[in-house]
């Protein structure tokens, strides 16, 4: 295992986050999203990608939040769109049903037709070298982790005091665990266990006073940690999204 994917592991599990893997997935995507509008979206092989995928509808809009480099986004989605055109539009001529009448029967063919084009479509739109990039490094961390979790002195301690894994990530872990020897595995689960089931209490407290709040009689009460209970839990549900950002939330208290 190279040290050098071992580094940014340790920076996660010493920083004050929430979950070191969301941690390490934000930073892969902001380099993912700095790589891709960047000079590359002028490369020949980049945009030989980029023309064909495009991006998915997350990444569409963070890469227009990012108001960077216009020209080369509009250079990349003017050959996608026309990629697309190309590929989409001749078999929807050739899919719209032909109308039955007295000489021509009913074809039910036509069902199959619609809805093989709407998975096309589907498929589609989905495509994103932004995930299929993440979706390599978040799996490549894995191993790390769990790697350092059997061979690096003081990283069981580390990934014991971890605040918590979120939802998503500590099914990407349990998986990972499922690979691992049966007492390497119980040393893993047993400390995700222990840390999200505190973050799980924790959680349900501050929400709960998040909600007793609204109540007049605690107006002038502390907040404690509630103040952003209802985000943090949302990424303790759902993994970090820029969505869930305390500065998305309009009205919040
Ligand atoms: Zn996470
Ligand atoms: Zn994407």
């Amino acid at each position: 295992m190279e040290r050098i994917y071992m580094i940014p592991v340790n920076d996660a599990y010493q920083s004050e986050c929430d979950c070191p893997l969301c941690e390490l997935a934000s930073k892969a995507e902001t380099n993912e999203l700095d790589y891709y509008l960047g000079p590359s979206l002028m490369e020949p092989d980049t945009r030989k990608i980029t023309n064909k995928t495009g991006f998915c509808p997350d990444h569409l809009g963070k890469l227009n939040r990012r108001e960077a480099n216009r020209l080369g986004l509009g250079l990349m989605l003017h050959t996608h769109l026309k990629d697309v055109n190309d590929d989409l539009m001749n078999v929807m001529k050739d899919s719209i049903p032909g109308k039955s009448s007295l000489f021509k029967g009913r074809s039910s063919d036509y069902k199959s037709k619609l809805t093989a084009l709407a998975d096309k479509i589907d498929k589609r739109t989905k495509e994103c070298p932004i995930c299929s990039k993440l979706n390599d490094s978040m799996g490549h961390y894995i191993e790390v982790i769990t790697y350092m979790f059997k061979h690096e002195d003081g990283f069981k301690e580390k990934f014991a005091a971890a605040k918590s894994h979120c939802l998503p990530h500590t099914a990407m872990l349990l998986r990972a665990a499922a690979k691992l020897s049966q007492n390497d595995a119980a040393d893993l689960v047993e400390a995700l266990y222990q840390n999200d089931g505190k973050y799980f209490s924790e959680l349900i407290d501050d929400v709960e006073w998040f909600t007793l709040k609204f109540d007049y009689r605690n107006n002038d009460k502390p907040w404690g940690n509630s103040k952003n209970a209802i985000q943090r839990s949302m990424r303790f549900l759902a993994s970090d999204r820029s969505d869930f950002d305390e500065k998305q939330s309009k009205g919040s208290k």
